[in-house]
């Protein structure tokens, strides 16, 4: 296929201003295609070669642009320049430039597609010394046989400036009129893309085998699924209504979406962006390496950061200290994570898409092994507005944004690429940063693990309630300690262990260790929520709610100058919960 067919076509689309001209423009180009090349033409239409989950640019700098068509066109560089300047488009400089080359060559031979996209293609990949005259020399070998119109497209193409506006939904409704049999395929076709992200592949499978090749097109490993998406309501009652009275509510984790490709011993990661970003995740990848128990998968589920010692989660800001480029190992140790896993799209050669939620969490729990740092989404059946309140106040002070609410229909497929109405997110509105630190008197302790065996992993903290003179329990608190800290801890607090819960505690979580209240310690946390799990002024907000702190951090302050007496009381709380009280503006 002739290169000037399609910058013919080029020419066209860009002068109209109608899209519907522009897929008929489409149409034709694409009908035109010999089949084994339209996914070269599908990527080049897009100034690609390659979808974009591949990372693979073309990217030539303006000033190799410039050089090679200054060997082309036996101009000068500094005159290109001038005129560059001029004209601000690298393209009509090299029309321009191309239209008055001074000797017109010989040895012209008119440029195909093909040779115009394996020579592209080679400018891509080379790389090292000597890449960057490499490319010159391709480059100025495409302009040698390009006619001015062809070098224009193929210039802006090299560097990054085709935009012709035509965007993934345009492709699709081309394909669908040009081998589809018309409009009416378009959701097909669209469904092919979503689970594949990639357009070359969706226009070879329609060209080669028709509509029948799309209605078999199926997941591939490697190819990232466009995800899907939730819908927001803000209250139970009305999520439930909308799920048909009942769903399935998971722990809204608040950390990076993750879609895991396995094949065999080789693991990719894709973002929601579907970006590959195994190279920011080594560590997720040897977990997954561990845990993932089949053979092939496609899975996903969000990354969270979480306290090294403790292992309590910690805010998505924290997690982006993972982009850094460099030093990947240090950031590594010191930002460590979990995954949280809740989807399951294709295992063990069965392409799952198309199955409903139950099925698809069923393969999950079979395809993953669960440890420590590899967790299924903790996700419960609710069919009360109750229970499913209840449920989101535990994910929130468990450091999560939510709850993630999904349709348990024989109909709730994976929506790739859709925001619908089968998930449901439910978030907070309003929330209540703390901006004070508060004393709190240590009632319990959880026992620590690895790093921390033999200490704590944990305090119990409680405020007091002047009222009923007992303490109440608002949050486990796991950070801030240092080592020296955790020495000293269990020599501080042994003396009060007692066998049971003391009388004046009310708790209703079950500490492994119990003390008499004494110790009291400064604490700040990220803010005050309420809780189905604290005492702290249960009842006084809300029935069945107490009130808890959220990412708590031990100050590094022990208030030996307070009795447990002196500790910020649960009224306190309530005048601090209430003055705090915003309404979040987001997206
Ligand atoms: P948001 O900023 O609220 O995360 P979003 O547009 O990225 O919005 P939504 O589809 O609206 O995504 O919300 C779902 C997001 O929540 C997913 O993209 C995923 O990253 C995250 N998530 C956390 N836990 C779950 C879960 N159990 N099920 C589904 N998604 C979850």
């Amino acid at each position: 296929m002739y290169y000037s067919a399609i910058a013919d076509v080029y020419e066209k689309i860009e002068s109209t201003t109608k899209r519907l001209e522009m897929t008929d423009l489409l149409v034709n180009l694409l009908k035109n295609t010999p089949t084994n090349i339209i996914d070269k033409v599908v990527y080049l239409t897009q100034g690609k070669l390659y979808p974009d989950f591949m990372g693979l640019e073309i990217g030539i700098a303006e000033k190799l642009a410039i050089k090679a068509l200054a060997r082309a066109s036996g101009a000068k560089e500094t005159a290109i320049e001038e005129e560059m300047k001029k004209l601000g488009d690298i393209g009509e400089t090299a029309q321009k430039f191309m239209a008055s080359k001074k000797q017109a060559t010989f040895f012209q031979q008119p440029l195909t597609v093909e040779k115009v996209y394996e020579t592209l293609d080679k400018m891509a990949k080379a790389s090292g010394t000597g890449a960057i005259d490499q490319k010159t020399a391709y480059l100025s070998g495409i302009l040698a046989n390009a006619s001015p119109k062809e070098a224009k497209y193929v210039l802006r193409t090299v560097t990054g400036n085709l935009r012709l506006g035509i965007a993934d939904m345009t492709v699709l409704d081309a394909l669908a009129i040009a081998y589809g049999g018309g409009k009416e395929a378009r959701e097909l076709v669209e469904r092919a893309y979503n689970i594949s992200s990639d357009l070359g592949r969706v226009a070879k499978v329609i060209a080669e085998n028709g509509l029948e090749g799309i209605r078999r097109f199926e997941v591939s490993i490697g190819e990232p699924i466009r995800p899907m998406l939730a819908e927001r309501l803000s209250s139970p009652e009305e999520i439930l209504e909308k799920l048909g009275g009942k769903c399935a509510a998971e722990y809204k984790y608040d950390g990076e979406r993750i879609q895991v490709h396995k094949n065999g011993e080789e693991i990719t990661l894709f973002s929601r962006r579907l970006e590959n970003i195994s190279k920011q995740y080594p560590d997720a990848i040897k977990l997954l390496k561990n845990q993932v128990k089949a053979k092939t998968a496609v899975l996903e589920g969000e990354v969270v950061a979480v306290d090294a010692d403790s292992g309590e989660m910690k805010t998505f800001q924290e997690l982006m200290h993972r982009k850094r480029k460099y030093e990947i190992e240090k950031t590594m140790e010191e930002y460590p994570i979990s995954l949280f896993m809740f989807d399951a799209l294709y295992v063990d050669g069965k392409d799952l898409t198309l199955k409903p939620y139950l099925t698809r969490r069923q393969a999950l729990e079979k395809a993953v092994k669960q440890d420590e740092k590899v967790k299924i989404a903790k996700s419960i059946t609710a069919s009360s507005p109750e229970e499913l309140e209840r449920f989101f106040l535990e994910a929130i002070e468990f450091g999560c944004e939510g709850l993630v609410c999904k349709s348990l229909s024989e109909e709730s497929v994976y929506q790739a690429g859709t925001r619908g109405w089968l998930w449901i997110k439910y978030k907070r509105d309003y929330k209540s940063e703390m901006t004070d630190t508060v004393d709190l008197v240590v009632v319990g302790a959880f026992r620590g693990r690895g790093k921390r065996a033999g200490t704590y992993g944990a305090l119990l903290l409680a405020t007091y309630d002047i009222e009923e003179d007992v303490f109440q329990t608002i949050t486990k608190c796991g950070t801030g300690f240092t080592d020296t800290d955790l020495a000293k801890l269990p020599e501080m607090l042994e003396k009060h262990a007692l066998e049971h819960k003391h009388a004046r505690v009310q708790s209703t979580l079950e500490a492994d260790i119990w003390f008499e209240p004494a110790l009291v310690l400064e604490v700040l946390g990220a803010e005050i929520t309420l809780s189905p799990i604290h005492t702290c002024a249960m009842d006084s907000l809300r029935k069945g709610s107490g009130l808890a702190i959220r990412f708590p951090r031990f100050t590094g302050n022990y208030r030996l100058d307070k009795a447990p007496e002196d500790a910020t009381t649960s009224a306190e709380i309530v005048e601090m919960y209430n003055k705090q009280l915003k309404k979040i503006t987001e997206a």
